[in-house]
């Protein structure tokens, strides 16, 4: 089985323990590859590399740092296909999905490594007195960066796109369920000649190696994609050394279909964004919220859509709709939350329940699930379900349909589906969260700010504001007087 190392200083080094732990395909039960487990001391020993390495990278020309990154983005893209299905085994999402996530992952390199030539501020005179002002935009510093299991290569590369653009340097944790792809992710950017230390790559459990990142006073800036739980208590640790942190959490979309909406668009984009990843995005469908005039033509047609999705193993069926979810435990909280549902009334009109069939039994499966007469007290309409069940409730006027939308305690990602504009922008304009798709289910572009309101986080990545995420603006003041 191949072994992976970690990534301190410019060398690949086994755990000062020599602990490793399994990485497993979560379709089939079977072992995928070992990895060295770090420990606190590994940890300290990489935040000391990236902390050393911190003056040098920091003041190389923008230029240099920009040719890195693409050279690093175009050996990475030259892997695609072979670790498309290394993130397959490890993650269990269909090899096109991971094609695609690797394709965005590149994207985001090369857009930050442009972004690294413009990395600059800006002047101006004095307001009545004779004085010129310029900002420069410096970088903060070491990044402890940490990142979840369900995109583990694309929300990693809105990490190191700014922040090695800016000029910081990090240090890495991946998720303990899919650390192989972003290893050889970081791996090309050691072959783009990253200098020692710039990027460093820790794997092993949250605590204590997620948690030495965080306390640790070398690292000057947190970036963490993942639980709400996890993330408050980052805030707090972070908050004690005022570290600046930006925080990815959870989510709990809401899809509202208004009497006029295109009701063959609004199924589609629904049924991909509720079960692709088997649910498991924080921006997926949590749920659906439909005009009472279009409530059974929609609820038909979906049902009848999410009963043809293909659910298999994703290195077999490429093209599949949905893989397994990652883990038993992550299965155990859709159950739970299903039967919540039902015990409190809800019906069940597809899926409820894993697939049959020798193919499923040992990864974690669950079928496409639909739900209707569900009630705001339902945990599905309340937590994270993480999984691939979509609730369907109905409203009567466009308030309504605002307020169910909004009582939620997440606020990450929304979709609203209208044909009239006066619609759509009353209700982008009223619904608590960080990004609004109208007519479309996917709030992601590598231009825009990504991030959420309540408890889904705070602050933002990608476009202009991921650079700022990783920089301090110092302001420079002259005052100008006639030469003698
Ligand atoms: P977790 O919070 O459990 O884990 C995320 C990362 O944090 C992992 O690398 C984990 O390590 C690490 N970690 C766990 N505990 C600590 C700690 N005390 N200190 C530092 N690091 C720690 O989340 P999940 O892995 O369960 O990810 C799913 C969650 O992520 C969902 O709630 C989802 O909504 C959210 N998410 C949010 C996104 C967004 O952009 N807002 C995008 C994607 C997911 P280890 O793996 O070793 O446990």
């Amino acid at each position: 089985m191949k072994q992976y190392e970690l990534l301190i200083n410019g060398r690949y080094v086994p755990a000062q323990s020599g602990e490793t732990f399994t990485v497993i395909n979560p379709a089939t039960g079977e072992p995928v590859a070992a990895c060295a487990q770090a420990g606190v001391s590994d940890t300290q020993a990489a935040l000391q590399a990236a902390h050393d390495a911190f003056p040098a990278w920091s003041r190389t020309s923008g230029r240099s740092r920009s040719e890195i990154m693409h050279v690093a983005a175009a050996l990475f893209r030259s892997r695609i296909g072979e670790l498309s299905r290394l993130l397959t085994a490890e993650q269990g999402k269909p090899l096109k999905d991971s094609n695609k996530e690797l394709q965005f992952s590149a994207d985001v390199i090369d857009y930050y490594a442009e972004e690294a030539r413009r990395n600059f501020g800006m002047h101006f005179e004095g307001d009545g007195v004779p004085t010129h002002s310029f900002t420069m935009r410096q970088p903060i510093g070491v990044v402890a960066a940490i990142t979840p299991w369900n995109f583990p290569v694309d929300l990693l590369s809105w990490k190191v796109g700014p922040a090695l653009a800016v000029g910081c340097t990090m240090v890495i944790k991946p998720p303990s369920e899919a650390p192989l792809a972003v290893s050889e992710f970081i791996r090309c950017f050691i072959e783009a000649g990253l200098p020692s230390g710039v990027l460093n790559l820790v794997m092993g459990p949250g605590r204590p190696v997620g948690s030495e990142m965080v306390t640790n006073p070398l690292s000057r800036k947190i970036a963490f994609t993942g639980s709400t739980t996890t993330g408050l208590w980052i805030a707090q640790e972070a908050a004690k050394q005022l570290k600046p942190a930006t925080l990815e959490l959870g989510g709990s979309a809401p899809f509202v279909v208004f009497k006029d909406a295109d009701l063959d668009l609004a199924v589609s984009q629904a049924l991909r964004r509720a079960f692709s990843h088997a649910g498991q995005i924080c921006i997926s469908v949590n749920r659906i919220f439909l005009h009472e005039s279009i409530s059974k033509e929609f609820t038909d047609k979906f049902t009848a859509a999410a009963r043809k999705l293909k659910v298999a193993n994703g290195l077999e069926f490429p093209d599949a709709d949905l893989g397994p979810m990652i883990s038993e435990s992550g299965r155990q909280t859709v159950r739970e939350h299903v039967s919540d549902a039902v015990a409190k009334g809800a019906r069940v009109l597809a899926g409820g329940h894993e697939p049959q069939g020798v193919e499923f039994s040992k990864g974690y499966f669950y079928l496409p699930t639909v739900l209707t007469n569900v009630t705001p007290d339902m945990r599905v309409m309340q937590e994270e379900t993480f999984g691939p069940v979509a609730p369907i409730a109905t409203f009567k006027t466009v308030d309504e349909g605002i307020d169910m939308a909004n009582n939620s305690p997440y606020g990450l990602a929304a979709y609203v589906f209208t044909n009239d504009l006066n619609t759509a922008m009353y209700a982008a304009e009223r619904i608590q969260s960080g990004g609004v798709g109208i007519n479309i289910n996917d709030i992601t572009d590598i231009r825009a700010p990504f991030g959420g309101m309540k408890q889904s986080g705070m602050g933002r990545e990608l476009g202009q504001q991921g650079l700022d995420s990783y920089a301090e603006w110092k302001h420079v003041r002259v005052l100008m007087k006639k030469p003698e």
